[in-house]
């Protein structure tokens, strides 16, 4: 669909979208299916155009859907995890089907380049069959019984509702992260996607609804709320949500966190992060530019795991950078659905602000703009944002470098000593990824160990972004503590009960106590 230089139409857009989420089993939607004023409007930001205007749901309807996946609840904890799985598996046939489909629509609505996309959608398969595979091993511990004749073990069951509350950057993975594990789990599914990406919510419903029909699984085991944050509060706020997962910007944390830990619900807190590479001396700079590029310019910037923060010893600093900026020449900035964009456009007007407003402090904190930071095609497309990424060199971590602007901006610190790396590193309130670049083991191991990177992800010789489904994503600090996806994330998905069981005649009690 045209070249990076020229854009759709709107138009061309939406018939696009309409054609998609029809081939995904969603049934036509009107232009004004709300009208203006009311529910939540569908743009892309391909070119700022509004492609539907849909309808948000009520205090009654979200209130209903919660009662009614507590009633599928209730029905599907006592069907066997691995007949839970059959569900899932259907639910991965049909993604895989539909991958191109959701693909489209990821880059209409969200903006990302296709191959990105269709990464997005794949990485919804792959957790899929993760979870399939999770369905037979959801395993408990028999531990050592200091009483004889005892037996002492853990299982777990499913936990309930689980509500889930989406960002808009990665408007169909993280989802899936969520639904798969908890419908393996036994537990039903809320969903409230972020009201800037609608469309993409309605495909990912319409599909797992035929995954369940297909199975005869309960129908209320996946409800789709569409709305703004008021029903994400409905949800923090609803004691039958027994968990409640929530990906977004540290700003909705501070407010979701406390609701639900004043009704004594469980959350899972995935915010922002505010991700930093070390670069050493021996690092092998080739390599190192490539996985710093990809990190802090992909999806625009736009990623929870982007990298944001450059620390490099001040040996290698000039020839780094000039390295970087060379490659940052090279990235077309343009029309996502063209196989030779590389970055697409932002979000909408308001990431753009805030890249300006970031931009403006970290000058005035005398950092100089080595490149980019510049608008595109504004002539072709003037509601839309595309940028050129922008790298900043500071001459100190700043408050404008210590927090996180969802836009494409690397600064870049320098250091001397390795422990001034890592104190810069860690300087920052957020703790989602890091990454150290270097060929010396003994930094590769440091920047590992425990006084070494703070973050929930910590890598060695490749970016920040771009996690496989199979380890446990989430970070610390501000980023909210949560885990989410492989590893034994699935135990937030379930309630664990410990279980000792007397097989003799005696009731001996613990400790030695005796009683009578
Ligand atoms: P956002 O916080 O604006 O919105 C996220 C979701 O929360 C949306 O569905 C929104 O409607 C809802 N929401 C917002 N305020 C709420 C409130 N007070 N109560 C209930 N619900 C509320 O985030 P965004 O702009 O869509 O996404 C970008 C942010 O998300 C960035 O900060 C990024 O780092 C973060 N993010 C984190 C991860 C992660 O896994 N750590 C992944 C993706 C995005």
């Amino acid at each position: 669909m045209s070249t990076p230089a020229q854009l759709p139409s709107t138009e061309e857009l939406r018939d696009l979208a309409a054609d998609r989420l029809r081939r995904c089993g969603v049934g036509t939607i009107g232009e004004d299916a709300a009208p203006e004023g009311t529910g939540i409007t569908a743009r892309t930001p391909l070119t700022g155009g509004v492609l539907y205007r849909l309808p948000a749901a009520t205090t009654e309807e979200a209130d209903a859907a919660v009662t009614a996946a507590e009633a599928a609840f209730r029905e599907w904890r006592t069907v066997p995890a691995p007949r839970r799985g059959a569900l899932v598996k259907r639910l991965g046939e049909l993604l895989t089907e539909h991958q191109d489909d959701l693909a489209d629509l990821v880059t209409v609505e969200a903006g990302k380049i296709r191959s990105e996309a269709l990464g997005e959608v794949r990485e919804m398969t792959d957790m899929c069959d993760f979870a399939v595979g999770l369905s037979r091993q959801l395993y408990g511990r028999t531990m050592a019984c200091e009483r004889p004749g005892h037996r002492l073990a853990e299982t777990w069951h499913p936990l309930g509702v689980a509500g889930v509350l989406t960002a808009f950057n990665f408007p169909v993975a993280v989802w899936a992260w969520n639904t798969a594990v908890a419908l393996v789990c036994g537990d039903p599914v809320v969903w409230k996607p972020s009201e800037q990406t609608p469309l993409t919510a309605l495909a990912c419903d319409a599909l797992l609804a035929r995954a369940i029909a297909d199975t005869g699984a309960p129908a209320a085991l996946h409800r789709l709320l569409l709305g703004g944050r008021e029903i994400g509060e409905l949800l923090a706020d609803d004691p039958r949500i027994a968990l409640l997962s929530a990906t977004g910007s540290v700003r909705m944390g501070r407010q979701v966190g406390p609701r639900v830990a004043a009704r004594f619900g469980r959350c899972l807190l995935e915010l922002g992060g505010n991700n930093a590479a070390v670069v050493t001396p021996s690092a092998d700079l080739d390599l190192t530019v490539r996985g710093i590029v990809f990190s802090a310019a992909g999806t625009a910037g736009q990623r929870c795991t982007t990298l944001r923060r450059l620390i490099v010893h001040e040996d290698i600093a000039d020839r780094l950078t000039e390295k970087i900026a060379h490659a940052y020449g090279q990235l077309r900035v343009g029309n996502p659905f063209d196989a030779a964009t590389l970055v697409g456009p932002l979000i909408g007007p308001g990431a753009h602000a805030a890249m300006d407003k970031a931009l403006d402090a970290a000058r005035a904190d005398g950092g100089t703009v080595l490149t980019g930071g510049d608008r595109r095609l504004a002539d072709l497309a003037p509601d839309a944002v595309y940028v050129r990424p922008a790298v900043v060199r500071m001459p100190a971590q700043t408050a404008i470098v210590r927090a996180e602007t969802f836009a494409p901006i690397l600064y870049v610190l320098t250091y001397r000593t390795f422990d001034e790396a890592l104190a810069l590193h860690n300087g920052v309130p957020q703790g989602l990824s890091s990454s150290i670049f270097t060929r010396d083991q003994r930094e590769a191991e440091r920047f590992l160990a425990a006084d070494g990177s703070d973050c929930g992800i910590a890598n060695v010789n490749i970016g920040t972004s771009g996690a496989e489904i199979g380890g446990a994503f989430g970070g610390e600090k501000e980023t909210g503590g949560g885990r989410e996806s492989g590893s034994d994330a699935w135990r937030s998905y379930m309630r664990r009960a410990t279980n000792t069981v007397n097989y003799s005649d005696a009731l001996p009690l613990a400790q030695g106590v005796t009683f009578g």
